[in-house]
């Protein structure tokens, strides 16, 4: 193809590096999201909203670090309090005075929060919500809705494998993934109906801003539904926030929405673009956690090592990071920038009248394109109106070659053409991507 061309052309660097590292990891990726024919991006170094590869070629980026870089790449407050951090020593095997200045941060945007623990990832901040939840329900099994993704453990690897039948990714025992209820996300009945059937769930966990980071969005007040329905049937609520917090608001969803969980996961903009994650809420929940607490209930505590919980470089760059979200209006620019571009591209959509949609909410934005639903108006796009399994088939080959084109003129989406906007984004950034849709659906075309 012309386009896979073009970007053979651009990026030679890339493919060099790529060939190399075909012979070092399964299929050359140490990510299956950084997956890309003929090869992905190899990236020197990054800046505000830009990305430099190796060839030297800059792109506003909007892949945003998987979602960790909320104030964009290396902020200089950030760096600085990494920086210092590291050189006082990375890992000490004991407390330490920033992991304490962490917690705080969290819980100041989080006034709900009780108790915190820190992981390393978001998939161990998830897998300890659940192992949390059945401890302290004395219940087995976990509700999972549809497309809704929380990392790649065993309990909730069919996010992983697909989004969509609820098939557990291979290598996984299958009666872990029997143990999760998979529920239709936005069907109030069905959730109803298993919660009042099924007298052994201990937990439901959600994506508050929807599956796969909000493609599959909730319909307005079923949070707050479930959130209701969990409380009757003493079944604890997790939300998930691992993208949504300190993103949609410094407070992420809960304050957005104004729905309180039992247990929160964080990770991503938690860690101010450094390995880490959270999980945190009620104190009578995480007891579970605590020798004392276990000891006077007369039962083991939940165990709970990981090397480099809360290490210090982390917890620096995750407390300068929540303190800046915190003090300044990174969230609400942020959101701004992902409404105007959203308008943006619809409105490159609209005028070169391809029957796609871009839509989202907050700082995320997501492409629409669906053989058999073609859209009419972008701007009077609305993805409730679709049943989620009708989300379900993407062409894509067709996105393939929109994200190779965009990369051709400058611009790196997620792998679905999709994205997330950070503070640094700006008007610049808007009007480069609109550019650079204009020309990829041109090179589309030829
Ligand atoms: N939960 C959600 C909602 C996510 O989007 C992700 C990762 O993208 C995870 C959990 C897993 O987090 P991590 O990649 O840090 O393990």
């Amino acid at each position: 193809s012309p386009i896979e061309a073009a970007y053979r052309e651009k990026t030679p660097g890339s493919a060099a590096l790529a060939a190399e590292a075909r012979e070092l990891f399964p299929s050359g990726i140490t990510h299956d999201a950084r997956h890309l024919k003929p090869y992905g991006l190899y990236v020197d170094k990054a800046a505000g909203p830009i990305k430099w590869d190796v060839d030297g070629n800059d792109y506003v980026d909007f892949f945003g670090g998987h979602g960790a870089l909320l104030l964009g790449h290396a902020d200089p407050r950030v760096t600085a309090a990494t920086q210092e951090a590291v050189a006082e020593g990375t890992q000490f095997a004991a407390g330490q005075r920033r992991e304490i200045a962490w917690a705080k941060a969290v819980k100041r945007l989080y006034p709900a929060v009780e108790r915190v623990r820190f992981t390393s990832s978001g998939t161990e901040a998830t897998l300890m919500g659940l192992r949390l939840a059945r401890d302290f329900t004395g219940k087995n099994k976990v509700i999972r809705f549809r497309t809704h993704f929380h990392g790649w453990h065993d309990h909730m690897t069919h996010g992983v494998a697909s989004h969509f039948d609820g098939k557990s990714t291979p290598g996984v025992l299958g009666g872990v993934t029997d143990a999760v209820v998979l529920v239709d996300p936005n069907e109030p009945e069905q959730l109803k109906r298993v919660l009042a059937e099924d007298s052994d769930i201990a937990a439901a966990i959600i994506e508050p801003i929807g599956g796969s980071t909000g493609y599959t969005p909730l319909a307005p007040g079923f949070l707050a539904m479930l959130r209701e329905e969990t409380a009757k049937h003493g079944v604890l609520l997790i939300m998930d926030e691992v993208v949504s917090g300190f993103r949609l608001a410094p407070g992420g969803a809960t304050e957005a929405f104004g729905v309180t969980p039992d247990l929160t996961s964080w990770a991503k903009i938690l860690a101010g673009g450094m390995p880490g994650g959270a999980i945190g809420g009620r104190q009578d929940i995480l007891d579970a956690l605590d020798f004392d607490a276990a000891a006077a209930k007369g039962r083991d505590k939940i165990g709970h090592p990981g090397t480099f919980n809360a290490n210090p470089v982390s917890a620096a760059a995750g407390t300068a990071a929540l303190t800046i979200i915190a003090e300044g209006d990174a969230c609400a620019r942020a959101n701004e920038t992902g409404r105007a571009l959203r308008e943006a591209l619809n409105r490159v959509i609209a005028d070169k009248g391809v029957p796609w949609a871009v839509y989202g909410d907050f700082s995320i934005f997501h492409l629409f394109m669906q053989d058999g639903h073609p859209v009419a108006d972008p701007f009077a796009f609305d993805p409730l109106s679709l049943p989620t399994v009708a989300m379900k088939d993407r062409p894509k080959e067709l996105i393939r070659l929109l994200r190779l084109a965009m990369l051709v003129n400058g611009v790196d989406l997620n792998p679905a053409c999709g994205g997330l906007v950070s503070s640094t984004h700006g008007t610049a950034e808007v009007d480069r991507a609109a550019e650079a849709l204009s020309a990829s659906i041109d090179m589309l075309r030829r």
